[in-house]
């Protein structure tokens, strides 16, 4: 695409951004760059046909005191721009090492990742992510926490301001701006994490089982206001996560994992139409799909029942 512009923080590494991120006049990096008003942000469609993130032949080795352990093998994987996947496994079976790969946190150990056409071999500055505990600081309130993306990125200003105030609209916490964090519910909390890992705009959110350490009725409503998020803004998401029904519920695409070493057992397209409400999840496709998915897991033996 000739009219791509680039988020290189440097002169070196040049990563394109899907066009819903390709904001201001002179190109350069949107990371740096804040769009006016978040809210009035002309949301363009994502190329739904281009691989934005292209996994290829990635295997991790790790060596430990007993000899080398081979966490991931072979995995093969491309996620298409504005695509939610979601990655669902046993734990050990090498979820949290692929993600910290893509992000550049880890070197692969053979194959190659890319993002948005560049290669992974630093950390990307561009991602979003999430992990299962958040890690809000205790002595700033949940703006400032939010705001805290910004301050790392140096781009501290009224917009971004603007932005994280329409981020906590979006997560229903409006009156809790001033709040600090022991005076949130863990629900609450993670909405916070998720509102500063979307600060700056990723063009890529990576979230690493989220929502595992919350009660069941928090864990759907947080899932229905990611949505919620992601309708508004139209990203590229990667979500690891134990749950079928939260994968099947959220995704365009399930991948299942198998382990020692992890590997890429099925992909499991999902077509439930969108906006998706949590009655689907009653329904009789949706059903099907958790079936599916539980099959993989019983013939892996990673999920096993008594003969009658
Ligand atoms: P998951 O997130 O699916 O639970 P991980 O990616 O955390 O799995 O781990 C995959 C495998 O790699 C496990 O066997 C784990 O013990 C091993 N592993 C992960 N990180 C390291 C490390 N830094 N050193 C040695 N082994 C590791
Ligand atoms: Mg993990």
């Amino acid at each position: 695409m000739s009219s791509s512009k680039t988020a290189a923080a440097d002169g070196g590494s040049r990563l394109q951004l899907p066009p819903g991120l390709r904001d201001g006049p002179q190109g350069g990096a949107a990371v740096c760059r804040p769009v006016a008003v978040a809210a009035a942000r002309p949301v363009a469609e994502p190329d739904t046909n281009r691989d934005f993130v292209s996994i290829r032949g990635v295997s991790k080795s790790f060596l430990s005191r007993s000899g080398p352990v081979q966490a991931l093998s072979a995995v093969d994987l491309d996620i298409r721009e504005g695509e939610f996947v979601s990655i669902i496994g046993p734990s050990g079976c090498g979820k949290s090492t692929l993600m910290m790969m893509l992000s550049g946190l880890v070197p692969v150990t053979t194959g190659t990742i890319r993002i948005g056409g560049r290669s992974v071999d630093r950390p990307v500055p561009e991602l979003g992510i999430v992990f299962q505990q958040d890690v809000l600081l205790e002595w700033r309130t949940a703006l400032e926490n939010i705001l805290l993306q910004a301050e790392i990125r140096r781009q501290n200003n009224a917009a971004a301001r603007e932005r994280a105030r329409h981020l906590l609209d979006m997560v229903g916490l409006t009156r809790f701006a001033d709040a600090y964090p022991h005076e949130l519910s863990g629900g609450m909390r993670q909405r916070v994490s998720i509102c500063r890992a979307l600060l700056h705009e990723p063009a890529l959110l990576v979230m690493d089982e989220p929502f595992g350490a919350l009660d069941a009725l928090t864990r759907d409503q947080l899932q229905v206001d990611l949505l919620r998020l992601c309708a508004d803004r139209r990203m590229t998401v990667l979500f690891i996560t134990h749950s079928i029904t939260e994968a099947v519920f959220l995704s365009d695409r399930v991948v299942v994992m198998s382990p020692h070493p992890g590997r890429i057992e099925a992909v499991i397209p999902i077509e439930l139409p969108r906006p998706r409400r949590l009655a689907v999840r009653e329904t009789p496709a949706f059903l099907s799909y958790n079936h599916r998915v539980t099959e993989v897991f019983k013939t892996l033996g990673v999920l096993r029942e008594e003969e009658d």
